[in-house]
C-alpha cells in the first residue's frame, strides 16, 4: 500500500480566469459543470474525519493540505478561515501530527486582507504567472478575454512585502526568449518558479513530430538552463535544480518516484480523484465512483486509474523502460504519454524534448566539474538515444545488440 502525505482540496470549482490552457475548462472535460461550485461544510466534516483516520491508521506524522481550485480565493475568507480552523484542529486530535497549508491562486484577488488571513493562518502562497506580460496576457485572460497580468504581478508584491517570499508556477511558451523570459521574472524579486510544460497529449500536440521536428521545448530549456546556471544570483528553479540532483547521485529513482510527493484531489462535491490535469485525456476521465462521504481516501487504489498514477513510475511503455535515461526521465508524465489509441502504452510526447534536455544538462555537468566519477556519469549522445529508442519501440533488438548498443552510449 502506498502511503501518501497530500490533499488537494477543490474548495472552488469555477474561476475568474479562463486560461485557454486550463485542464480544468478548456481540454475537452466539461464535468466541472457538475460540480458544486464551492466545497460543503459537510464534505470538509468528512474529508477531515477520513484524514484523521489515515493519518492513525499509517501513523503519520505530518500531513499537507493544498487549496486549488478553480480559483480558491473564490470561496471568500470568512469560509477559508473556518476551513483551515477545522483541519487544523486536526493536531489536537493525534498527537505530534504538525498540519501544513498551501494554496495555488492565480493571484487576481489577492489583496492585503486575504494576504493578512495566509500569513497568519501559516498558509504558504504559491501563484500562477506566465513568463511575460506578453505571454501571460495571450493565455490567461479573464471572461472577458482580458488579460491579468498587472494584477497578479502586484498579488506577487504584495505576497512578497509581506512573507518575504515569492513563489510562483509558470506555463513555458516556448514561443518566447528564454533570456527575455528569465530576466523579466527575475525583476520581480521571486524566490522560486516551477516551469510547467503544457499538458498536451499523444492527441492534441500542437507540433508535428516528423523526422524535422527540432525539440522547441528541450531548446527553450536548454537556453532557459544555460542561462540560469551562469548567474550568480539565481532564483530557485526546482526542476532543474531536481535533473541536477539526480544526475549528480543526490537524488535517486526512489527519491523521485516516492508517494510522499503525491497527493489525492478532493472535488468540491466529495470525489476522490488522482491527478487532475489527467482531465486533459478526455470527459470525466478523472471520475473513480468514489466518494469522501462513503469512502475512506485508501479507495482510491481500487480505482484503475488511481492505481496506476501511483505506480507512473513502473508502469511505463517498453520504450521507456528499456531507455537508457528512464531513470532520469521516469517516462515523462501520465497525461504527456497518454493517445487515444493505447491509453498511457507511450512515451511521453515530449520524449525527444527530454532526451535532448537531459543529455544537455548531464554533459553541462561534465564539463563544469571534470572530476565527476566517470564511471558512474557519461557523456550522453542525443543521436545514440533516440536511435536507440526507435529500435527498441519497434522491439527489433534482441538483447546482446541491446547491451551491445548500450556501451557504446
Ligand atoms: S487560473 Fe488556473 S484554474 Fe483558472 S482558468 Fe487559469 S489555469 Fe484554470
Ligand atoms: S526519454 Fe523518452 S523513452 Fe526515455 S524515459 Fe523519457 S519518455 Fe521514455
Amino acid at each position: 500500500m502506498f502511503i501518501f502525505h497530500s490533499l488537494v482540496l477543490k474548495i472552488a470549482s469555477r474561476c475568474n480566469l479562463n486560461c485557454s490552457y486550463c485542464f480544468m475548462y478548456n481540454l475537452g472535460d466539461d464535468s466541472f459543470k457538475k460540480q458544486p461550485k464551492f466545497i460543503s461544510e459537510d464534505t470538509i466534516v468528512n474529508v477531515v474525519e477520513k484524514t484523521k483516520n489515515y493519518i492513525i491508521k499509517n501513523q503519520l506524522k505530518t500531513f499537507n493540505f493544498l487549496f486549488h481550485g478553480g480559483e480558491p480565493l473564490l470561496l471568500g475568507k470568512n469560509k477559508f478561515r473556518e476551513i483551515v480552523l477545522k483541519i487544523k484542529d486536526l493536531e489536537n486530535e493525534v498527537k505530534n501530527l504538525q498540519i501544513s497549508f498551501n494554496i495555488q491562486t492565480n493571484g487576481v484577488l489577492l489583496d492585503e486582507e486575504w494576504c493578512q488571513l495566509l500569513y497568519e493562518n501559516q498558509v504558504e502562497i504559491g501563484i500562477s504567472i506566465d513568463s511575460t506580460q506578453a505571454s501571460h496576457d495571450k493565455y490567461r485572460v479573464d471572461h472577458k478575454g482580458q488579460g491579468s497580468y498587472e494584477a497578479v504581478k502586484s498579488a506577487i508584491q504584495l505576497v512578497k512585502r509581506k512573507t518575504k517570499r515569492a513563489d510562483v508556477i509558470t506555463v513555458m511558451d516556448v514561443e518566447e526568449n528564454p533570456l527575455f523570459v528569465y530576466e523579466s521574472l527575475k525583476k520581480m524579486n521571486i524566490d522560486s518558479v516551477n516551469f510547467l510544460i503544457k499538458d498536451f497529449t499523444h492527441n492534441n500536440f500542437p507540433f508535428k513530430k516528423d523526422k524535422k521536428y527540432n525539440q522547441p521545448y528541450a531548446n527553450f530549456l536548454i537556453e532557459l538552463f544555460d542561462i540560469w546556471f551562469e548567474d550568480k544570483e539565481k532564483f530557485d528553479i526546482p526542476i532543474f535544480v531536481g535533473y541536477i540532483n539526480v544526475i549528480l547521485g543526490f537524488a535517486n529513482f526512489d527519491d523521485l518516484n516516492s508517494n510522499e510527493l503525491k497527493s489525492l484531489i478532493i472535488e468540491t462535491n466529495g470525489e476522490i480523484e488522482p491527478i487532475d490535469s489527467l482531465k486533459a485525456c478526455g470527459q470525466e476521465f478523472t471520475k473513480t465512483n468514489k466518494n469522501i462521504k462513503d469512502n475512506d481516501l485508501e479507495a482510491i487504489f481500487e480505482s484503475s486509474l488511481g492505481s496506476l498514477y501511483f505506480n507512473e513510475s513502473m508502469q511505463v511503455c517498453s520504450q521507456c523502460k528499456d531507455c537508457p535515461i528512464f531513470e532520469i526521465c521516469l517516462g515523462g508524465r501520465l497525461v504527456h504519454r497518454f493517445d487515444k489509441k493505447n491509453g498511457f502504452d507511450n512515451p511521453s510526447v515530449y520524449c525527444e524534448d527530454m532526451v535532448k534536455f537531459i543529455c544537455h544538462i548531464q554533459n553541462r555537468l561534465l564539463d563544469v566539474f571534470p572530476d565527476i566519477d566517470k564511471t558512474e556519469i557519461e557523456r550522453l549522445n542525443y543521436n545514440d538515444i533516440i536511435a536507440y529508442n526507435h529500435l527498441n519501440a519497434k522491439k527489433k533488438l534482441d538483447n546482446e545488440n541491446l547491451k551491445k548498443y548500450k556501451e557504446t552510449i
